[in-house]
């Protein structure tokens, strides 16, 4: 499968397994997803999304200050330490078209991850970054950023998303 799926799709509710080594079929999955993110455009997928339950997760973003490009993947990714500061910014989610909210979380992460190369990274990540990674690394145990809100109005952007892509499929 290598479609975006959105909710209420059951596949963005399962856990993705562990991947045993970064190899030929990962990377290949991996830059399916970059693809899929790139044209949505969003700033990250993880591999759920497009029905592939393997912890793979991929980010694209422009830093706003250093207008530098931040791209990479992460395989395996696993929050190690939050930081008791929190933050509040808005959200959305390429499963979940067209919603927004505004979502608490920790400011800055530790997290361990490998890289395209099999290598275990350990990183302290702040700011946008630390943001997109809690919400796509959510993705890999099912959860999605409307958890985070009440269930009236979690039920209200579901419903709305599915109004969407009724007419966008009409359309
Ligand atoms: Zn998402």
């Amino acid at each position: 499968m290598t479609k975006l799926l959105y909710v209420p799709n059951p596949l963005l509710r399962q856990k993705a397994e562990k991947i045993n080594i970064v190899g030929h079929e990962e990377l290949k999955i991996a830059k399916k997803m970059k693809e899929i993110m790139l044209k949505a455009p969003g700033v990250g997928l993880a591999a759920n999304q497009i029905g592939i339950l393997k912890q793979i997760v991929t980010i694209f973003y422009v830093d706003k200050e250093t207008k530098k490009e931040i791209e990479y993947n992460l395989f395996n990714p696993q929050i190690i330490s939050y930081s008791e500061e929190t933050i509040i910014m808005e959200e959305g989610c390429l499963s979940i078209p067209e919603q927004f909210a505004e979502i608490e979380r920790p400011k800055i992460i530790k997290l361990q991850y490998l890289d395209d190369h099999n290598k275990l990274i350990e990183r302290e990540v702040d700011g946008v970054e630390a943001r997109i990674l809690q919400h796509e690394i959510d993705h890999l145990s099912g959860k999605l950023f409307v958890d985070y809100l009440s269930h009236l109005k979690r039920n209200i952007m579901i419903k709305k998303v599915q109004k969407y892509l009724k007419i966008k499929n009409n359309a």
